[in-house]
């Protein structure tokens, strides 16, 4: 998707704070963090939206959760954190490549109910 933002950041033509990258999973902090820790983990497909995905993505949904914790711990969430996979008009996206929000962490400014 040549002009899809998300796409453009795979492939290195937009630059992003990475967190993790495999074969086909990257993970990079928020742009405008709504935590003081906030990244998110996108499938390098490009997969518009959760409700577009199918049963041949269950595999790589999976490994998205399962990387959650994992990247969470590393990023010093050792109290829990919290994720948002927002889809459609209706769930507030703005971003139309997949995309699952981690967020967390000590602050006054952490407002949950914002995502
Ligand atoms: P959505 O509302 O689609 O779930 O969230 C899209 C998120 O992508 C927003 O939190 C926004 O800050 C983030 N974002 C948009 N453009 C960029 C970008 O170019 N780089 C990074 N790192 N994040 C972005
Ligand atoms: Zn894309």
């Amino acid at each position: 998707m040549s002009d899809c933002i998300f796409c453009k950041i795979v492939a290195g033509d937009i630059p992003c704070k990475k967190v993790y990258e495999d074969g086909e999973l990257l993970a990079f902090h928020d742009i405008n963090p709504v935590a003081p820790v906030h990244f998110m983990i996108i499938p390098k497909a490009h997969i518009a939206r959760l409700d577009e995905a199918h049963a041949k993505h269950e595999l790589l949904l999976g490994r998205m959760l399962l990387l959650a914790p994992i990247l969470a711990k590393a990023q010093g969430l050792n109290n829990g954190f919290r994720t948002v996979i927002n889809t459609g008009p209706g769930g507030g996206q703005d971003v139309y490549h997949l995309h699952m929000h981690i967020f967390g962490g000590e602050s006054a400014d952490f407002r949950p109910h914002r995502m």
